[in-house]
Parts: structure tokens; C-alpha cells; sequence
């Protein structure tokens, strides 16, 4: 199973997309549970991997800090802007099996979104963490929004050449931040996503293996199907909230629906509990997709219009990705590239598959 804990509420950032800090009232800015409650529900699990979160983890670095060092887990993840690098201690950040930095692609773009001169701080995170021999999987995490190119920005953080992995997630569903999200996908979106599938197979027909998350994830789910929603909240996934709520999905502070748990067992963790609903049930694409997003499922902020939208984009990508199925084939048959180079994730490491 993976664990999200958000460690706190709070944010050192206030990026366009997402306004910053969770509300105080909603998801404290300090952990207000005893340590020993997560460690005797999380090491029940022998399989167990942490992923923190917040807010900015980093803005509790000592919770972190004590987690690692007194709770086993099988592995360890974070999702970090990088900022408070400094915070944590060396041997902590070697202990993580995966780092997903946020960064959103040229300065340009992630500066814009993020706010002046955090792209030069990730990009000093990351070389502190080749300093210092980090040796797990560096992933580049982008947010993409309506200023994003995405074959540029893409290809910016591949030529950097710091990162095993990069991946996206769209900025859809609940934010209030498009002008026109619908002309940017026409426009934009749609011929850069193609001409990055083309470069993806292009590189994959040379024996390179571009590490593009959503396409791997694709591919993977086109072989082998998965976990409904791809991010497995609510089924192979849960997350503690700093006051002890257990919730089906990190994002999901105010949704009713959410709470699956609490730590403290006064409510007993109920995996499974909120499935998917509506068209996804019997959409055609959802062996792949996996309803792409359980919040985005459930909640419709952007009504049915707008989900309809988000649902054609996703097609289009699974529909990019199996037209190349057949000579990704041929090539493993062929003995020129081995499958389990392309076989990604290896484990919920807590990105979310569909853009
Ligand atoms: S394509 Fe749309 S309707 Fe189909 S499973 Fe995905 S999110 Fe649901
Ligand atoms: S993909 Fe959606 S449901 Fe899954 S963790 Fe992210 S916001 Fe929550």
C-alpha cells in the first residue's frame, strides 16, 4: 500500500494553478496525532511505501525526519519543491526510493507558474542531490498548464539529462486558472502530445527509452491493465491528513466522500469504499485509464462539459500510445529492447499515470 502523509498543511509556495497552503482550519499546518498511532497502522503492512506530501513536506522536515528514522516502511518517497533542501539531512534524502521535484519545463514556464527564481532553486536541489550520491529515481514533476508547451518543456527537462523519470499531470478539473482551456488543447496540447509520442517511439526504436511517465504508465496499463483509479486513492492508496483523518485521496481536504478513516480507529479504515462513478463504469477506455482521477471523477467541477472535454484528451493519448503498441512489440520480439525497461512504475510511487 502507499501512504501519503502530509506532514502539513502549509506551503512556502503560492503557484498560480494551485493558490498555495491548504486552508488551516480544513488540514493543520501541525501533525496532530501521536507518532505511535502511524507507526502500528503503517507497519502492519509489509509492503508498505511512505510518500510525503503536504502542503510543502519539507515545512515539517523534522516530522519526516522522525518518520524515517522510527518507522519502517518499505520504501520511501516525497513530493517536494525542493526549496527547503537544506532542511533534511543527507542521509534522508538517501533513504528515499523515488524524489519528485516540482518543476514545470523551461524556466519560462515553471518560473511563471511558480513564481520567480524557483526553477534555479530546483535545479540547485537537484544538483545537491547527485552531490551528495543520491541514487534513486529523480523524477521531474510537472504541473501543465495553459502557458505549457508541452514537447518543448518535455524535451527542456529531458536535455537537462538530471532526471530518470519525468510526468505530467494536466491542470484540470477543478482549477479556475484557464482563460481557454479548449483552444489551448486544439492550438497546443494535442500536436505537441503527438510529436512527443513520436519522439518517444523514435528514441524506442534506437534502444533509448525516453522516461516519460504517462507513456510508460500507458503502455503498461494497455499490456496489463491496473488499479481503478490509476493512483490507486482509496484502494491501494490512502492518505493521513495531519489531524488523523485518513482519506481516500491527499487533495480531497473538504470532500465528505474522502474520509475512509481515522487513525486513532475510532473509524476503521474502509478500502474501497468510494469507487468510481458514472460513465466511467462503462467507458471503453477504462482498462487504460482507470477513470483517470477519483476527485476529478466524483466532484465535476468543471461539470459535465468540461469532463467530457478532459475525457476526449485522455482517449486521444491512450489512442497515441496503442498505435505504437504493435512495433514496441516487434522490438521486444525482436530482442532489441526488453520489456521490463519499459515496464513503469515498478510500484506505486505515487504518480498518477493519466495526465
Ligand atoms: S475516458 Fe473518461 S469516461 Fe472513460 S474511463 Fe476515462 S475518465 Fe472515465
Ligand atoms: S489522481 Fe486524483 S484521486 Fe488520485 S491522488 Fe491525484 S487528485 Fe487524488
Amino acid at each position: 500500500m502507499l501512504y501519503f502523509i502530509l506532514t502539513t498543511g502549509e506551503c512556502n509556495l503560492g503557484c498560480r494553478y494551485c493558490g498555495g497552503s491548504f486552508p488551516i482550519d480544513k488540514v493543520p499546518w501541525k501533525i496532530n496525532y501521536e507518532l505511535k498511532l502511524l507507526k502500528d497502522f503503517i507497519e502492519k503492512d509489509d509492503d508498505a511505501t511512505i510518500a510525503f506530501y503536504g502542503g510543502e513536506p519539507l515545512v515539517n522536515s523534522k516530522f519526516v525526519e522522525e518518520v524515517i528514522n522510527k518507522i519502517n516502511a518499505k520504501r520511501y518517497v516525497i513530493q517536494t519543491n525542493g526549496i527547503l533542501i537544506d532542511r533534511l539531512r543527507e542521509d534522508c534524502w538517501n533513504r528515499m526510493d523515488a524524489i519528485l521535484l516540482s518543476i514545470d519545463g523551461t524556466q519560462k514556464t515553471t518560473d511563471y507558474y511558480r513564481g520567480d527564481s524557483v526553477y534555479r532553486s530546483v535545479i540547485k536541489a537537484v544538483e545537491k542531490l547527485k552531490r551528495i550520491g543520491y541514487q534513486g529515481d529523480l523524477i521531474a514533476r510537472m504541473a501543465v498548464s495553459e502557458q505549457t508547451d508541452i514537447y518543448d518543456d518535455v524535451m527542456h527537462l529531458v536535455g537537462l539529462g538530471f532526471f530518470d523519470h519525468i510526468h505530467w499531470q494536466l491542470d484540470v478539473g477543478w482549477s479556475d486558472s484557464w482563460v481557454d482551456f479548449e483552444g489551448w488543447v486544439e492550438r497546443s496540447y494535442k500536436q505537441g502530445i503527438s510529436k512527443l509520442v513520436d519522439r518517444w517511439a523514435s528514441e524506442i526504436s534506437k534502444g533509448n527509452v525516453l522516461g516519460l511517465v504517462p507513456f510508460l504508465g500507458v503502455l503498461k496499463r494497455i499490456k496489463k491493465g491496473g488499479v481503478v483509479p490509476p493512483c490507486g486513492s482509496g484502494v491501494e492508496s490512502v492518505s493521513i491528513m495531519p489531524d488523523g483523518k485518513i482519506r481516500a485521496c491527499p487533495i480531497s481536504f473538504d470532500a465528505g466522500w474522502s474520509v475512509i478513516g481515522e487513525l486513532d480507529r475510532s473509524m476503521e479504515v474502509t478500502l474501497h469504499k468510494v469507487g468510481i462513478v458514472g460513465e466511467c463504469i462503462a467507458c471503453n477506455y477504462l482498462k487504460v485509464c482507470g477513470a483517470r482521477c477519483l476527485y476529478f471523477n466524483r466532484e465535476r467541477l468543471w461539470g459535465n462539459k468540461g469532463f467530457e472535454t478532459v475525457c476526449e484528451l485522455t482517449k486521444f493519448t491512450i489512442d497515441l500510445i496503442e498505435s505504437r503498441l504493435e512495433s514496441i512489440e516487434r522490438m521486444v520480439r525482436d530482442g532489441e529492447i526488453d520489456w521490463d525497461d519499459l515496464d513503469y512504475p515498478k510500484f506505486n510511487n505515487s504518480t498518477e499515470i493519466i495526465p
